[in-house]
């Protein structure tokens, strides 16, 4: 057979992202890591994991993952899957482990699709072939008008729905320059910004990114609620899930969690809790497409969605349109013009939604030029 894997190759990258368009002048060095693998017959699959460390991905790729997969099928993706488990995470450890299985996961399922000329989204099921796309553009690090700047361009652009991020720096204390108390008394004069830029009819979530404990989570949270907030994401530390059900029962906004989370027990126990009322497997980190797929029937027999969270949309698209519970893909601003300067062939969104390529795979493919430029050691 000439599906083995005979070659894996990961290079680390980092794609400097600019904001110049809202007036800001800051550089955002994105750290990914690209994933190839190649089969005997030269089948060739990428993937990619980001919101971590790029070069230690990497390493992990070259040097542990990608030998203990040499010689297995490349079409047998369960298989692959827990030797990489079993290689990476035997302890159940989650983090950088999960990354480099989603890198590596996501490029036998291109390599899958190119094999059986299909896409991705059809393969794991078809669910839909068109998926809305919600703009997270409001930044931590803009200012009022920058802010309101950006809700108005993103809804000028036919997006529907915005996410904001909030609770920065929250329980960083590092570089804190504010009292947790000062912090929301802010927070909620910036999303004030956003919901009056966008209008009453736009759909305006908010992210912690896990920074919050439950007291100020909460206490941001209800002083949120009149400004009509979709979802709060990932509002307290760790995703402690004890915590988040505790949350959920205190404010009228639904809660999501998951973009990082690397093992499926964690959203099991999300959904067991009652902890939030949307998971957030993400392709490029929770363990890839293999696992996501596992967590998002999870889901589906709570009767919860699954919506995408923590960026690089034009990979979770296809997550989102395949399984039934699937909802939106996030174009965050950072991560989806980072993925547009490293790819070719990318689906255009318009009106804020994206119809699904019917080219084989992931239906884009890493440009050669740019990957040499931005790749880092
Ligand atoms: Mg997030």
């Amino acid at each position: 057979m000439g599906q083995k894997i005979a070659r894996v190759k990961a290079t680390a990258l980092a794609v400097p992202v600019k904001f110049s368009q809202f007036g800001d002048d800051r550089v955002r060095p994105n750290s990914m890591c690209l994933a190839e693998v190649e089969t005997e017959d030269g089948v060739i699959g990428h993937g990619l994991t980001s919101i971590t460390q790029g070069t230690v991905i990497a390493k992990m790729i070259n040097d542990v993952a990608g030998p203990a997969i040499i010689g297995a099928d490349a079409m047998a993706h369960e298989r692959v899957w827990q030797i990489l488990y079993w290689t990476l995470t035997p302890w159940g450890q989650s983090g950088q482990g999960s990354h480099a299985m989603a890198a590596i996961a996501l490029a036998l399922w291109d390599i899958k699709g190119k094999a059986l000329n299909e896409p991705i989204w059809k393969l794991i099921g078809g669910a839909r072939d068109r998926v809305e796309a919600y703009a997270t553009c409001g930044f931590s690090f803009f200012d009022h008008d920058q802010l309101a700047d950006a809700a108005k361009t993103m809804v000028g652009k036919g997006y529907r729905a915005l996410k904001m991020q909030v609770g920065r720096p929250g329980l960083d204390r590092r570089n804190a320059t504010a009292t947790l108390a000062e912090m929301i008394i802010e927070d909620v004069k910036r999303v004030g910004v956003m919901r009056e830029a966008a209008g009453p009819d736009i759909e305006l979530s908010v992210d912690a990114g896990c920074r919050l404990d439950l007291p100020t989570a909460v206490e941001l949270a209800r002083r949120l609620e009149p400004l009509s907030i979709a979802c709060f994401e990932e509002p307290i530390m760790q995703n402690d899930v004890r915590l988040l059900a505790d949350m959920r029962r205190r404010t009228t906004i639904p809660l999501s969690a998951g973009q990082n989370e690397g093992q499926a027990y964690r959203f099991r126990d999300m959904l067991v809790a009652g902890a939030v009322d949307i998971v957030q497997p993400n392709a490029v980190i929770t363990g890839g497409m293999t696992q996501c797929l596992k967590i998002a029937g999870m889901a589906a027999a709570f009767n919860t969605p699954i919506s995408n969270g923590g960026g690089c949309p034009y990979h979770n698209m296809h997550l989102q349109a395949g399984v039934a519970n699937g909802t939106s893909i996030e174009y965050q601003l950072n991560s989806a013009v980072a993925c547009q300067m490293i790819y070719d062939g990318l689906p255009e969104i318009e009106d804020g939604w994206l119809r699904l390529p019917e080219a084989p795979g992931l239906g884009f493919s890493p440009n050669g030029e740019a990957i040499a430029e931005f790749a880092v050691d």
